[in-house]
């Protein structure tokens, strides 16, 4: 016990460095890069790194978080959800298309967006999910568990006021994942949700049928697609073949559903 904590903890973040740093440099032999490394003081707690926060209880709503990116299944169901938005360049125009063809979707809402432009979903996600994807669409793996946890609460609360739903379902901007994302999303209750298949809008520019024909030979059973109803002019090729995914994937025997039904592995009819 002759080491006080603060030594103690040096001793710790300088093994770490050392393993860091290639497991060969312990004692005499330790390199600049070494002292470097353990200069940087590694967050041993706090930080976005780390899935912990202080030394009391750790308030983590019911104590666990799924990560899900598919689900493995036999059965032909495929997810399909649009990130970003909403914003009135196209959001109207996936709306309409999906409710032509009677596609549930899962939206994954940017809150000051949705805050923002909150007459073009309300009333219109009858038959969708929506999802929380951050407050501005910053990078939650930057941040520490306080800082995060305030970004989703934010946007929590307005896609909630937007859209008269409160989000279960968290999708990290990039699909960034750090140690105080989970604790945030816990805190939330919250499953997160990343994806098995993406749109690929630039390999086929001004092809919204080659593209179309793409993603409906990719789409596997328990696909999680990710699409984006925002962005450049490049995603218009996903979004104007939209109705040929539909169509092409339901002549596969696809049924398309919302996450959380997926996850449930419910058969929708
Ligand atoms: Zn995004």
């Amino acid at each position: 016990m002759a080491d006080g904590a603060g030594r103690w903890g040096r001793r710790t973040v300088l093994r770490r460095a050392a393993l860091l740093a290639g497991g060969a440099a312990l004692g005499a032999a330790a390199t600049s890069q070494t002292t470097w490394i353990a200069d940087r003081r590694l967050p041993l707690a706090g930080g976005p790194a780390s899935a912990t926060v202080g030394n009391g209880h750790q308030q983590v709503g019911a104590g666990s978080v799924e990560v899900a990116w598919g689900v493995r299944t036999s059965e032909r169901l495929v997810a399909l959800t649009f990130d970003d938005g909403p914003r009135p360049q196209w959001t109207p125009m996936v709306l309409d298309t999906l409710e032509q063809h009677a596609v549930p979707a899962t939206f994954f809402l940017v809150g000051e967006r949705a805050r923002q432009h909150a007459v073009l979903v309300r009333g219109r996600l009858g038959r969708h999910e929506v999802g929380n994807h951050s407050w501005a669409h910053h990078d939650l793996a930057r941040m520490d568990a306080h800082t995060a946890y305030d970004d989703l609460r934010r946007s929590h609360d307005a896609i909630a006021e937007a859209t008269g739903t409160a989000p279960r379902l968290l999708r990290p901007p990039w699909g960034h994942l750090g140690g105080a994302v989970l604790h945030a999303a816990a805190r939330l209750d919250y499953r997160l949700v990343l994806w098995t298949l993406q749109m690929v809008e630039g390999e086929y520019p001004h092809d919204p049928v080659g593209h179309a024909r793409r993603i409906v030979a990719d789409v596997q059973p328990g696909t999680i697609l990710l699409g984006h109803d925002v962005g450049t002019e490049q995603r218009l090729v996903a979004l104007r073949g939209l109705p040929d995914m539909i169509i092409g994937l339901r002549d596969r025997g696809y049924t398309f559903v919302t996450v959380s039904q997926l996850l449930r592995h419910a058969v929708v009819v």
